[in-house]
Order: C-alpha cells, then structure tokens, then sequence
C-alpha cells in the first residue's frame, strides 16, 4: 500500500526511489518542470546578473563587486540562485551561468571603465566548470572576452568553493594557475565552511580568502565565532592573502572586523545586491587613470 511504499522509500533515501508515491511523484514532475523551465529560461535571456559591492572596511570604499546570477522569471518576477541553482549544477546548466556571467561581467567592466569606474568584478564559478573538458574552455572563454574588450585581467575575479579541490586536482591547479597567469585573482569562497581542508592553502593558488557569512552572523552571540573569525584574519596576513568578511548585518560586526584588521568587507550592513543601474559606484575622472591605478593595485 502507498503508506509502506512511502516508508520504502524514505528509508532508502532521496537517491533510490524507485518506490511510486504520490509525493515522490510530485517531486519529480516539479524537478523536470524546473530543468525545462531552466532551459527554456537561458534561451530566452531570463538570467541577469545583480552586483554587491565590496567595501574597504577602514575608507568605507567600495572596492569592487560580486555578480550575482538572478533570474528574471516571466510569471514569478525575480527568482534567487537558491532556487534554482542546485539543480543548474546536477543538470550541468550551471557552466552555461558561468559563460554568460562571464561575458556579461566582462561587458560591464568596459562600461564602466569607459566611464571611469576602475573596480573588479567578481563571479561565482561552480567546480562544475573545473571538470575535464569544460576546464580548458573557461580558460580560453576568459583570455578571449577580456582581450575582446580590451579589459585587464586583474579586474576579473572568480570565487571557487573548497569544493573545486575534491576532484581533478591537478587540472583545477593548472586551470587556476591559467587564470592567475591572465591576471585574474581567485577567490576561495564560503571559507570554514566546506570540506575544510587547510591543504588546500598550500596546493592551490588563491589571491583571496572569504570569511563565510555563518561566522560573520555569530559575532555578537559566540566567542568560538570571534576566535575563529581572528584566527582566519591571522592566518592570511601569514599567508600574504586579501581577506573579505561576508554578510555584515551589523555596525557592531563591522567594528569587531576592524579590529581584527580584516581588510574588506560584504554584506546588507553596507549594500544589497542590486541591478546595474541602481548601483552606486566612485567614478575616477578621466586624466587620473594613475590614481585608478593606484585605487586597484589590489
Ligand atoms: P555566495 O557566492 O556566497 O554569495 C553571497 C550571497 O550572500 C548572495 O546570495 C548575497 O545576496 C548574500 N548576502 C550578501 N550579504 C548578505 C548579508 O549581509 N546577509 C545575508 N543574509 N545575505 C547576504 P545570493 O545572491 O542569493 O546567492 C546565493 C549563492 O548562489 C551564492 O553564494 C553562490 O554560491 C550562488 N550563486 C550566485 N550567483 C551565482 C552564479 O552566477 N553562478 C554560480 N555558479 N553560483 C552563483
Ligand atoms: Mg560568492
Ligand atoms: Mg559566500
Ligand atoms: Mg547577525
């Protein structure tokens, strides 16, 4: 009966559900509308970036952004990545983000640039695009849109989760290497959190560490969090990394992160993420390109 077949099946987990019920019947009708919906979506340019801007935390100046996937969905308006990026990575949609986040960004640095805004641009990368085959491409996806616009590499940033450094170790080395040799900086992204492993600060090359926000959140309520954050904080001076501290919510979050000497900073404290045209950025006067230069010698 469906009671002991809905038991089958919970007990087997989400993985082998070859028990029929109802509700797992659902489930599945629900994920392949989405996986549709996702490619249908790409095709008709649903997906817009949004931008966060990363602050100095002394000068309180924004130093750069984040470029945020959003989904401008036709009937249900602005989607977030949490809904729908955990299944762009199981079908593989998440590397077509990640070439039209790239091209996208690329773009905008030029428009801004052309305006005399100098400030990096920072995407989100999933280890997907690290695998075999996909890896190269990335590679030669960013030396070509950034010497198709004429922008610096250094003003392209991509955040990588410890994740990337599970599989294919030696191929995400060499790929990360490829993009530090086109002058793009790396991020290790949501830091603490994942398999931590701090192998991975020795093996692999990244230019910045970002504090995940988990720790960020507990600043107020939990000393292992402080002492954590401060070791983290430390740990990059030794290392020589640029550290950001992310999800700031609080004046009093912030101050402790100053403290420390945490050098940058993210979070609603500061700025939401918000559409191109609603961001607020420094514009260097044109005829200052050395203080532009000096603003990004980061
Ligand atoms: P992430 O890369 O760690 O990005 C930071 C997330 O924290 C963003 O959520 C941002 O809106 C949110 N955030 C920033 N400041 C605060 C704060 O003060 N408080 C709180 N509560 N949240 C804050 P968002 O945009 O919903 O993205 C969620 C995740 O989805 C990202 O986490 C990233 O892992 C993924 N993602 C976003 N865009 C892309 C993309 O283009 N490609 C890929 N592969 N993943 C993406
Ligand atoms: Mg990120
Ligand atoms: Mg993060
Ligand atoms: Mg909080």
């Amino acid at each position: 009966n469906a009671d002991t077949a809905m038991y089958h099946a919970k007990e087997l987990g989400r993985n082998n559900s070859q028990f029929y019920t109802p509700e797992l019947n659902k489930k599945v009708t629900a994920r392949m509308a989405l996986e549709q919906a996702l490619y249908r979506g790409l095709m008709r340019d649903e997906f817009i970036s949004y931008y966060q801007p990363i602050f100095e935390i002394d000068s309180k100046k924004v130093i750069g952004v984040e470029a945020l996937i959003r989904w401008n969905h036709p009937e249900k308006g602005l989607v977030y990545p949490g809904d729908f990026i955990d299944l762009a990575e199981e079908v593989g949609v998440v590397i077509d983000f990640g070439n039209l986040m790239i091209t996208q960004t690329v773009l905008q640095l030029q428009a801004w640039q052309a305006a005399g805004i100098y400030i990096h641009a920072a995407i989100n990368i999933s280890s997907k695009q690290f695998a075999p085959g996909h890896a190269e491409r990335l590679v030669e996806l960013v030396a070509s849109e950034l010497q198709k616009y004429n922008i610096p590499g250094e003003y392209l940033h991509i955040e990588i989760t410890e994740r990337v450094f599970m599989e294919n170790t030696e191929l995400v080395a060499d790929t990360l290497q490829k993009l530090r040799n086109l002058g793009v900086r790396i991020h290790l992204d949501d830091f603490g959190t994942g398999y931590s492993s701090l192998k991975y600060l020795i093996n692999f090359p990244v230019d910045y560490l970002k504090i995940d926000r988990s720790f960020i959140a507990r600043i107020g309520d939990n000393d292992n969090a402080r002492k954590v954050i401060k070791s983290i904080v430390a740990m990059t001076k030794e290392l020589e990394l640029k550290v950001v501290a992310e999800g700031i919510e609080e004046q009093s979050e912030c101050e402790f992160l100053a403290q420390l000497g945490c050098e940058y900073g993210q979070g609603f404290w500061f700025a939401r993420p918000v559409a191109v045209d609603e961001l607020s950025l420094p514009s260097i006067k044109s005829g200052h390109k050395a203080n532009a230069d000096k603003a990004n010698a980061i």
